[in-house]
């Protein structure tokens, strides 16, 4: 017979020393048992924690907890209103006959939750009547009768949001270390459950006040750029009309106030694009039309801007003279290449290159606008087709734009179910492919 065994052997053989071994060990067996049985309860609690934000809930599971392993008579959770500077109870933990106290504050000063959260360490009171920090006025408004107290911190992080307490222990003996011990384990499950709904609470707000934002923006876009489309279409008519009138200087005044009436436009038709991507409306008026067609009449366009950047600009059919027929919306499509083709001026430097290209496989098109620009970083390819998002903030960047281009360009390419990809090396240039199916009906 070796190790445990010898000891717990009870033949009447045994002598006077090994029977008082084996009381020791069965002791210390039944005492290990119960901190099992503690560890099972207290695993069950994190359970729940990491399976529900209804905290009464929850809080309700970690009192009862508390006083079945402590063995004692009530559990309480306070929690620190700084406005007031005074303790609370949290009505979860309150119960029915008792809600009374919800209307009593325990101050910090003078009571033994207040020294508890003053000094951000657990205590432990045999005789709470009789010791100098003992506050009457709870259990006189509850016609609870305190005896005895054991109170620890609810901490998160170095702060302490509040208190936990464990009242009456059963029993003649009184608290012990063990209760010290599961009372602060349960504080800190307390804590963070508390910090968890804090948290979802805040989350809740901000995502109503976002919803909410988020409404007024879009009601407000719809009806500025109703309200500004009219009174903009009147002077875009009379400056063209002026402009057709008049002679020297002031063709290059009226020129300027065309260009400027022409960007606002085109900035109030972004913001109407975008709503529509985001409401799913978009209508499509479809025809049959050349792609080539469409790439030179836009690259035609910008002709003006190249110039004045010094471009070098590169068409590239890779089906030589095929002319590539697309079923689609010709105007959203003609968007995407003007958009991407803007981009690819506004972000390449005097004297740089611009290729675009076209090739199909299949029934898939391929658009390639790719430049010799500022390039991209990787970790922003995906930010880039978000709304208003620009590489460089606007405050400080060198670039005109809104940071709508391209998450509109998205919008018009998968509701032709196609899809767009970026590449770039920054420093070097970037290149965006579009794939569109050679008929949006595919
Ligand atoms: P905008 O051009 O009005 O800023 P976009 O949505 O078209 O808005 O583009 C978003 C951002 O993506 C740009 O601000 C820029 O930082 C980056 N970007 C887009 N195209 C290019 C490009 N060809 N080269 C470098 N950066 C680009």
């Amino acid at each position: 017979m070796s190790g445990l065994l010898k000891y717990l052997d009870t033949s009447p053989q045994g002598d006077e020393s090994s029977s008082s071994l084996i009381e020791e060990y069965q002791e210390k067996i039944a005492d290990l048992e119960r901190k099992v049985d503690y560890l099972e309860q207290i695993v069950e609690v994190s359970q729940i924690l990491n399976s529900t934000l209804e905290l009464d809930a929850l809080l309700r599971t970690i009192t009862q907890v508390a006083t079945e392993l402590t063995d004692t008579e009530a559990c309480s959770i306070l929690l620190y209103d700084k406005e007031a500077n005074e303790l609370r109870f949290m009505p979860a933990t309150v119960s029915a006959s008792a809600e009374k106290i919800l209307e009593v504050p325990v101050p910090l000063d003078n009571s033994i939750a207040g020294w508890v959260f003053r000094k951000k360490k657990p205590i432990l009171i045999r005789d709470a009547k009789n010791d100098s920090r003992w506050n009457s006025n709870v259990d006189e408004t509850s016609d609870f009768d305190t005896r005895s107290i054991l109170g620890v911190p609810l901490k998160i992080k170095r702060e302490v949001i509040g208190v936990m307490e464990v009242l009456n222990k059963k029993g003649e003996y009184g608290f012990n270390q063990d209760d010290i011990q599961i009372t602060t384990i349960l504080a800190a499950q307390v804590a963070v459950a508390i910090e968890n709904a804090r948290l979802w609470d805040d989350i809740r707000k901000a995502y109503k006040e976002l919803t909410e934002l988020d409404r007024l923006k879009s009601e407000f876009v719809s009806i500025a750029s109703h309200e500004l489309k009219t009174p903009l279409s009147v002077i875009l008519g009379y400056a063209s009309f002026l402009r057709d009138q008049v002679s020297g200087e002031a063709t290059e005044q009226l020129d300027m106030v065309l260009s400027s009436a022409m960007k606002l436009r085109s900035l109030i038709d972004d913001m109407v694009n975008l709503r529509h991507v985001h409401n799913d409306d978009i209508q499509l008026d479809v025809e049959i039309f050349s792609m080539r067609k469409l790439v030179e009449d836009v690259l035609a366009e910008f002709q003006n801007l190249i110039k004045a950047k010094l471009l070098k600009v590169k068409l590239q059919f890779d089906k030589g003279d095929d002319p590539v027929d697309i079923e689609g919306d010709r105007q959203k499509i003609r968007l995407v290449v003007a958009n991407l083709l803007s981009n690819a001026i506004k972000f390449t430097s005097d004297g740089g290159g611009i290729l675009l290209g076209l090739g199909r496989e299949g029934q898939k098109i391929y658009l390639r606008v790719a430049d010799t620009g500022i390039g991209i970083a990787e970790d922003q390819f995906d930010k880039i087709f978000e709304d208003f998002y620009q590489v460089e903030p606007s405050l400080t960047r060198r670039f005109e734009g809104l940071g709508l281009g391209l998450p509109i360009v998205k919008g018009m390419v998968e509701t032709h179910n196609g899809s767009i990809m970026v590449e770039s090396v920054l420093g070097k240039g970037s290149q965006f492919i579009v794939i569109l199916p050679i008929s949006v009906y595919l």
